[in-house]
């Protein structure tokens, strides 16, 4: 479903001097029902990376192929391409004078257009599903952080994606609210969601990930199942990478 190939990104600073190669040369692909799990240090390009996949971010040479689609063809609508897409942040993004509910209906209203109680009856079936139905008429500073990242997730999964991107989603959540939101993300992936995960746990890496891919300065410095990947990666790199993080 999601084909990268050969894509690189460089950033140039606003005075031409100093550029930084935030993709160089990345190949992948993404099959239907995949979880895709990306790893590496601060900087590598795992924020750039999906990004790009999902047009928030363009890139210098290289084909992204989404369901099908091109993201360089001229003729492609990005808006509606994204629409397709689901996107969880590490700071959850939600309107902050709307309710969990709201967060969660009126994206549907503007995107997929449909009448405010379909909404609501779909947004109400979401919120149970991430465990959350009764805090629906909270507001954003109402709720914990772990709470306000279930409102983030069931206002992407109100999308109907096809993919789901997660950057992070549980690098700003207090301990204790971690295991919940890697719980969510671990039904998900076992209902046959297709996803690409950025994070920093390794033991849900290695426990739902299909395939894992190590980045660093911007390249995929190495990639496998996550069996082999964690016991023998083949890089001096990823070792010391592993060595430093497990
Ligand atoms: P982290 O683990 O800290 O989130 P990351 O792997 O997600 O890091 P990216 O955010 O993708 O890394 O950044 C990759 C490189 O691109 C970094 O060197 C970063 O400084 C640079 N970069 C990212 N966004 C921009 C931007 N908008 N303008 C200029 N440089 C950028
Ligand atoms: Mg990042």
């Amino acid at each position: 479903i999601v084909v990268v190939d050969q894509v690189s990104k460089t950033f140039r600073s606003a005075h031409g001097r100093g550029e930084h190669r935030a993709l160089d040369n990345v190949s992948l692909s993404i099959e239907p029902g995949q979880v895709l799990v990306v790893i590496g240090p601060s900087g590598s390009g795992k924020s750039t990376l999906l990004r790009t996949l999902n047009a928030l971010e363009s890139f210098d040479t290289g084909r992204i192929i989404i369901d099908g689609v091109s993201l360089s063809d001229k003729k492609t609508d990005l808006n509606r391409l994204r629409a397709e897409i689901g996107m969880v942040f590490q700071h959850f993004n939600l309107f902050q004078h709307k309710t969990a509910l709201d967060n969660v209906v009126l994206p549907q209203m503007v995107v997929r257009k449909r009448s405010r109680a379909e909404a609501v009856a779909r947004s109400r079936e979401l919120l149970a599903k991430v465990g959350i139905a009764d805090r629906a008429s909270h507001y954003p500073s109402q709720l914990s952080g772990g709470q306000q990242q279930r409102v983030a997730i069931a206002r992407a999964l109100a999308m109907d994606p096809k993919i789901m991107l997660f950057d992070e989603a549980t690098s700003a959540l207090d301990p204790e609210m971690v295991g919940g939101i890697l719980d969510l993300m671990r039904k998900l992936a076992a209902e046959g969601m297709t996803m690409a995960v950025v994070t920093h746990e390794m033991g849900f890496a290695r426990e739902v990930a299909d395939r894992i891919v190590f980045m660093d300065e911007g390249r995929i410095v190495e990639e496998g199942e996550p069996g082999p990947f964690f016991e023998s990666p083949s890089h001096e790199r990823t070792r010391a990478f592993l060595d430093q993080i497990l």
